[in-house]
């Protein structure tokens, strides 16, 4: 229970960068990063661009600030996730690195004995769980091959609270799903209802 308060106090939600963005600068004084060209909120400098990290074998994601950041960030997220969505990411071998420093933060499997793992992906299910396997404690897993399908998209902003109903009290939840084929403006309709409740 505790753990689940810690979660739904923070409603942690933010998007990282893990091999940088074209897109994305940062001012590494202040900590801050925001689309190219903007300013920092804080010294009011304009943001240096991100460095990418290319598909190569040894990343070195230590390397560069912003980068060895955006992956402590992570790193933090996942001590403290209930949920953990993996989407259109196959954890290929050319990306061990990546994956032993997501495993590190996860921690051991037999200890998150309450978290779910959610796979969206086209494969199996069997490959999807040898895939994961370091990841998922005994039977607390999904798989899905539709993003729609799936517990983020069901229960969009409430994910980890309806889970919780579902899975822990026994409550059926209605979904409330993620409108499909419409635009930008419509979803950001839809995401404003959701957080005004908030
Ligand atoms: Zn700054």
């Amino acid at each position: 229970m505790y753990k689940y308060e810690i979660i739904r106090r923070q409603k942690i939600q933010y998007v990282v960068f893990l091999h940088g963005n074209v897109s994305i600068g940062y001012c590494s004084k202040d900590r801050k990063k925001g689309p190219n060209g903007c300013i920092c909120r804080k010294c009011h400098k304009t943001y240096t661009p991100s460095k990418l990290l290319y598909p190569i074998k040894r990343k070195n994601y230590n390397n560069d600030s912003f980068i060895a950041g955006e992956w402590e960030d992570l790193k933090r997220v996942l001590e403290n996730a209930y949920i953990l969505t993996i989407f259109g990411y196959s954890a290929p071998k050319s990306d061990e690195e990546a994956i032993s420093l997501m495993k590190t933060a996860w921690g051991d499997n037999y200890k998150r004995n309450l978290e779910e793992i959610e796979i969206v992906d086209v494969k199996e299910e069997d490959e999807l769980c040898l895939t994961w396997k370091d990841f998922i404690h005994s039977h607390h897993y999904s798989t899905c091959k539709d993003f729609y399908d799936s517990w983020i998209a069901k229960h969009p902003r409430r994910t980890c609270e309806a889970f919780w109903d579902e899975t822990m009290e026994l409550k059926k939840v209605k979904e409330n799903n993620i409108p499909k084929n419409c635009g930008f403006p419509q979803l950001w309709d839809f995401y404003e209802q959701l957080k005004k409740a908030e």
